[in-house]
């Protein structure tokens, strides 16, 4: 009899610690026109000494106060709350201006596309706590008008409901209120929520999350599954510039997103056939990097989206092997003498950007090879960020490119990543790609791969392989 009345006073106890829920909740009233929001963040318990946003925030926020009616300053992107005060939530109005001119060429921002879709960057409105045990998530609710649905990388409760990860302020994150319906898709259990902003001339939705599906798959196929569980994809139209995607980036606040401009008329096929979407996908294999260490940040992306589209299918291995060997050729050419690292260092100056990414590209298809060749092709690069992913992944943390080259080197007992950042990207101006193609067999005869049968380790086959993940 016992035992049965501790199982009917446990189980409740529990279901109630679960349905507890977050110590930060806010209320979001989006108007009409999309500009202004009225804010509430309620709390349980006392509100933290200080709250914050991003630096764009001074414009947008105005009338913050406390709900015992005590008027509060954002002092560029703090409010500071007075001490020993009795009250639990803060509240203010935003008015966001958002742009409607040019083209969007950094990361998130508050922009209006055709009329009645807004982007809105989360820390241009969304004044909070920094992460600390109590506020490690926040709830969100918000009141829309008729018409409008709510993209967010938050996890989704319900149309207008989320819980969000609180993570650092810094890290930039999108919220986008757009007139169509999200579309859900699911790829080898990983969720993607994608929104499509305006028209396309060329495409239709249905292409749009073809592209999105194969992509992912092609990336998921690397380590045998998605990198996130959750991601946010947002594509909006662009009429400048002559590639397919002009511009995407990733972001990281409260969870993955991914936002593409798509050039309005190009066609499904143009679409398999770019780069851009894999590559911001193969983001998602590091963790957030904090140390500006461009070279491992876009070096990785830049050598996997290459692997990743073959696996897609969408580009065979003698295309995605020319691409690579193009890719490194105009890496060398752009560096101008320089090492990587010292590229790295005047990035901002010199526009040497091909030179820092296809350098570190070099370098991680460097390592790759000899990971394969030293194990007879048991051991790759994608076995340790595997491996990576089990053991020390975190999405809501930083790390520094030093401290994940150690981590991946201790992961293999080795210090290989380590020795070769040494001599590849801070003391030799280029990895050398070529000694590496020799390896493999393969010579280009112009720009197109030549494999050579005397040298046939099938170590070449193995790393363009169109076969899915298979372990
Ligand atoms: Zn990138």
């Amino acid at each position: 009899m016992k035992k049965i009345f501790y199982l009917v006073l446990f189980f409740p106890l529990i279901a109630f610690a679960e349905t507890e829920g977050p110590l930060l909740n806010y209320q979001v009233v989006i108007g009409n026109d999309l500009r202004a929001i009225e804010v509430s963040a309620c709390f349980t318990g006392s509100i933290p000494s200080f709250l914050y946003a991003n630096d764009a925030s001074g414009s947008f926020v105005k009338n913050v106060r406390l709900d015992t009616g005590e008027v509060l300053v954002l002092n560029v992107d703090v409010v500071a709350i007075p001490l020993n005060n009795a009250a639990r939530c803060v509240f203010y109005d935003v008015l966001l201006e958002p742009r409607d001119q040019g083209e969007q060429r950094g990361g998130a921002e508050t922009r209006l596309i055709e009329e009645r879709n807004m982007l809105t960057s989360i820390g241009d409105w969304l004044i909070r706590p920094k992460s600390n045990a109590n506020h490690e998530t926040f709830g969100i609710d918000f009141r829309v008008p008729d018409d409008i649905f709510v993209s967010t990388p938050w996890r989704r409760l319900g149309k207008t409901r989320f819980v969000g990860a609180n993570t650092p302020v810094a890290w930039e994150g999108v919220v986008a209120l757009t007139n169509r319906t999200p579309n859900i898709i699911e790829v080898d259990g990983s969720v993607f929520e994608v929104s499509i902003l305006g028209e396309f001339d060329r495409v239709n939705r249905e292409d749009l999350i073809h592209w999105v599906t194969r992509s992912a798959q092609g990336v998921s196929e690397l380590i045998g599954f998605f990198p996130r569980s959750q991601v946010q994809v947002i594509v909006s139209p662009s009429d400048r510039g002559n590639s397919v995607v002009p511009w995407a980036y990733v972001t990281r606040g409260g969870g993955a997103g991914i936002h593409l401009f798509v050039k309005r008329d190009s066609n499904l096929e143009q679409l398999l056939w770019d780069w851009s979407l894999p590559h911001e996908m193969s983001h998602f294999l590091f963790p957030h990097i904090d140390s500006s260490d461009y070279w491992i940040i876009e070096g990785l992306p830049t050598y996997l989206q290459h692997l990743a589209m073959v696996k897609s299918g969408v580009i065979s291995s003698a295309e995605s092997w020319s691409r690579l060997f193009r890719g490194f050729a105009l890496g060398v050419k752009a560096g101008r003498g320089f090492t990587v690292a010292e590229s790295m260092a005047r990035l901002s100056k010199r526009g040497t950007y091909l030179h820092v990414y296809w350098g570190g590209a070099a370098y991680f298809f460097r390592i790759d090879v000899e990971l394969r060749s030293r194990s007879q092709g048991e051991v790759t690069l994608l076995d340790v960020l595997m491996k990576y992913h089990g053991c020390c992944y975190d999405e809501i943390r930083s790390i520094s490119g030093d401290q994940l080259l150690s981590d991946l080197d201790s992961l293999l007992s080795d210090d290989l990543f380590v020795r070769r950042k040494e001599k590849e990207i801070i003391a030799a101006k280029f990895p050398n790609y070529a000694a590496t193609f020799e390896a493999l067999g393969i010579q280009f005869l112009g720009n197109n791969p030549v494999f050579d049968s005397d040298v046939q380790t099938g170590l070449s086959a193995q790393i363009m392989n169109p076969a899915g993940f298979h372990h």
